[in-house]
């Protein structure tokens, strides 16, 4: 089992189910900021981000203006960035290549399977799953 755990507030859980599902059939993209406590993330806010992708059906890329916006303010609220999370519309619930090749961050990769339902995250490049728990109330 993964050792790395990122714990997620059921609300923002729903949240992010809610943005993959309101366009499901292009990959959709946002930032979660929060804070790492030893070796264990706490995720306090999401932010969803346009996928400027060329094709938004099968990749994504965030939109930087964007993201740069979300995390200044992270940095407002004293948080830092703790995990991206974008959609599989078709799954799997596994990193692809791109997503692999892409990543540029130190951070939780989340990915939501639209297909199966399911949501996991990875520590990229090396695929290393994160035990991603779903918390009660905000931490
Ligand atoms: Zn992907």
């Amino acid at each position: 089992m993964p050792g790395v755990p990122l714990h997620l507030p059921a609300a923002l859980h729903a949240a992010l189910w809610q943005h993959a599902r309101s366009d499901p059939h292009h990959e959709v993209v946002g930032a979660l900021g929060g804070v790492l406590h030893g070796e264990t993330w706490f995720v306090h806010t999401l932010y969803p981000l346009p996928n400027i992708a060329p094709d938004p059906t099968r990749e994504y890329l965030a939109d930087p203006t964007y993201l740069l916006r979300a995390l200044k303010a992270m940095r407002a609220e004293s948080l830092d960035l703790v995990g991206l999370y974008h959609s599989h519309p078709r799954g799997p619930d596994r990193p692809s290549r791109t997503d692999t090749q892409l990543a540029a961050y130190d951070v939780p990769y989340l990915i939501a399977d639209l297909r199966s339902g399911t949501l996991r995250a990875y520590l990229l490049p090396e695929a290393q799953e994160v035990a991603l728990h779903v918390t009660d109330g905000p931490e």
